[in-house]
């Protein structure tokens, strides 16, 4: 599904990807551990085409098309979701307003029809309850004021709407409660564990994986991808810490 080849990225002239190299297959979970500042975020970034991250050298493919020659809707289009680290806040804009255009848009990029209003709502109340959301924070701005772990919540509620095929999760757990963290589990397995689907899930901690079990679990140190193994890979990383097995 998604295969990246010697992937080399700068933002403002400086390299941060530095040769990374990954392959995800359709029904694959992978886990990229690493640490701070290594450029996973970046990774996320680059996949969602975010303007000012520039690739210098290397291809991304998606489902056999150069991802990088799409522009950043038609990458959503395409099936591409990108769960921020820091979701961003956008006040004046309704979640229920914001999603029902993001996800009509995509629909009319594939020649689906929009949803109606009440086809719209009918289907976020049904998402938020299913994540354990109280329906009145779909009326509200998109994450104005709501907490850290509600702003994750929020992510789950919009990827569960727009069900793509391709998940980048950056730090989803962050912020999350040891409830909130199993309900946003189960809302990852539910949504994207699927054999024609595929999550690349960025995460500094083991315990989200306890409940979203990677097929392969990565480290991202300095801009490569320096270490690759099973699941228990991320418990090792936990024990022996990034230092001795990031080098
Ligand atoms: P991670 O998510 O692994 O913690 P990031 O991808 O966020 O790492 O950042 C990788 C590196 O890129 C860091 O050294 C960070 O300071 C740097 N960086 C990120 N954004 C910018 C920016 N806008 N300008 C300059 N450097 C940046
Ligand atoms: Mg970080
Ligand atoms: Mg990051």
């Amino acid at each position: 599904m998604l295969r990246i080849e010697n992937l080399h990225a700068e933002i403002d002239g400086k390299p941060i990807l530095k040769g990374l190299t990954l392959s995800v297959n359709a029904g694959e979970i992978h886990a990229i551990m690493g640490p701070n500042g290594a450029g996973k975020s970046t990774l996320g970034y680059v996949l969602g085409g975010r303007p000012g991250y520039e690739v210098t050298e290397g291809s991304i493919t998606f489902d056999g098309q150069d991802l990088l020659e799409l522009e950043p809707h038609e990458r959503a289009a395409a099936g591409v979701f990108l769960g921020f680290q820091y979701p961003v806040e956008i006040p004046g804009v309704s979640n229920v307003q914001f999603l029902r255009e993001s996800l009509n848009a995509q629909r009319a990029v594939r020649s689906e029809k929009p949803l109606s209003g009440g086809e719209f709502l009918k289907l976020a109340r049904e998402e938020a309850k299913k994540l354990d959301m109280d329906a009145e924070m779909l009326k509200r701005p998109v994450n104005v004021g709501f907490s850290g772990g509600e702003k994750k919540r929020n992510e789950m509620v919009q990827m569960g709407i727009i069900d793509p095929k391709f998940a980048i999760l950056d730090e989803t757990d962050s912020g999350l409660d040891i409830d909130a963290l199993r309900i946003v589990g189960d809302g990852i397995n539910r949504i994207m564990r699927q054999p024609t689907k595929a999550v690349l899930l960025i995460t500094h901690y083991q315990r989200l994986l306890d409940y979203v079990k990677p097929d392969f679990v990565h480290v991202l140190a300095d801009g490569r991808i320096t270490r690759s193994g099973g699941a228990e890979l991320a418990h090792q990383l936990e024990r022996e810490g990034y230092a001795e097995i990031a080098a």
